[in-house]
């Protein structure tokens, strides 16, 4: 029976992912209706640095490995954990390394894996509670057994810092050789903060008319909320942005506080992966398009008249 939540730090030379942060809070809320302890498992280069920052939160300890095999490291210091644990609900972000790190292990562990988790049920044992077929159905999966992994959707579960220091426990490395090599890493441009993290995303669909509008007003606009740019798939198919700025079905999944679609007739692909956001701002020339169903605010206009002014608004509030 699971009482331990092991939290999976993801970072970047030691810069912690927000979802990250929101693992290792709900990890604490999770073990303490569960009568279990806290873990977390920084692996890899800046896994120091990364540890130092999870202090901050409320993890009883955090499990250090600065062997910089890649994906192999991280599932063998999670298995190490919780086995030592002898029993552990690994947390990851719902993010492709996250992903891939929870499947992993629990390949390893034989155990199951739930993918986009949005909340947990702890009576009579601890549960999964996941969107499916696009937001229609809410499964609740229970995790029977020793081990378990949930994949945390950004943005959902908040991450509240604590006084209390976790302490830090060197893993030992395992002098294993890597089945893997990384030769290069390449920085996507102008994807400096993930959509599935920032709390506001500014996104465009095929009315910005070309690829110059999510350089030009809607990065602006994503920068004096300090958010970021999303788009719809029709964008993404001309070619005007990269897919990694996608939402919906066959993109990304997203619940900021605040969403606002530029230039997007709102069909169900698109709003499947960002139905969940607090607040949905649509700006469209058409009073009529499917969006205006489901937006709470929607503003009738040419977004290129629009979005300017309010990037403007914004930066002199
Ligand atoms: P359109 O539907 O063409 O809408 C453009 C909107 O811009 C219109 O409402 C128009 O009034 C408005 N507009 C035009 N000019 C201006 C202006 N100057 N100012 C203001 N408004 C203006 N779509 C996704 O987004 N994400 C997905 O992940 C996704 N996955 C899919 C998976 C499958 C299997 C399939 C079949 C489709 C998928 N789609 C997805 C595509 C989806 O069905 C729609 O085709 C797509 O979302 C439409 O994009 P859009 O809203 O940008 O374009």
């Amino acid at each position: 029976m699971i009482q331990n939540v092991i939290a999976f730090v993801e970072h970047k030379h030691g810069t912690v992912r927000r979802v990250s942060f929101e693992a290792a809070t709900q990890a604490r809320a999770l073990a303490d209706k569960l009568g279990g302890k806290v873990h977390a498992v920084v692996v890899g280069d800046g896994a120091q640095t990364a540890a130092e920052a999870l202090k901050k939160y409320p993890v009883d300890q955090i499990h250090v490995s600065d062997d910089t095999r890649f994906l192999e490291n991280a599932v063998d210091a999670l298995e190490t954990v919780a086995k030592a644990a002898g029993n552990g609900l690994v947390l990851v972000g719902n993010t492709m390394l996250g992903r891939d790190v929870g499947s992993r292990f629990a390949a390893r562990v034989d155990c199951g894996m739930n993918a986009d988790v949005v909340d947990f049920t702890t009576d009579g044992g601890i549960a999964a509670v996941m969107p499916k077929l696009g937001g229609l159905v809410i499964t609740t999966c229970a995790l029977d057994g020793d081990f378990g992994v949930a994949a945390i959707r950004p943005n959902v579960f908040s991450a509240k810092e604590t006084s209390g220091a976790g302490e830090i426990v060197q893993i030992p490395s395992s002098g294993k050789a890597s089945a893997i090599t990384v030769e290069d890493e390449v920085e996507e441009a102008a994807a400096e903060l993930g959509v599935e993290e920032a709390s506001v995303v500014v996104s465009g669909g095929r009315g910005m008319g070309g690829p110059e509008p999510f350089t030009t007003i809607l990065k602006d606009l994503a920068d004096a909320f300090g958010g970021a740019v999303g788009a719809s798939r029709a964008a993404v198919d001309a070619g005007w942005v990269s897919h990694g700025h996608q939402v919906g079905q066959t993109g990304k999944t997203v619940s900021p506080p605040l969403y606002i679609a530029v230039g997007i007739s709102g069909a169900i692909q698109h709003k499947v992966g960002m139905r969940t956001s607090e607040t949905i701002v649509a700006i469209n020339k058409d009073a009529n398009a499917p969006i205006a169903e489901f937006a709470d605010l929607l503003v009738v206009g040419d977004a290129f008249a629009i979005v300017p002014e309010l990037a403007n608004a914004v930066r002199d509030a």
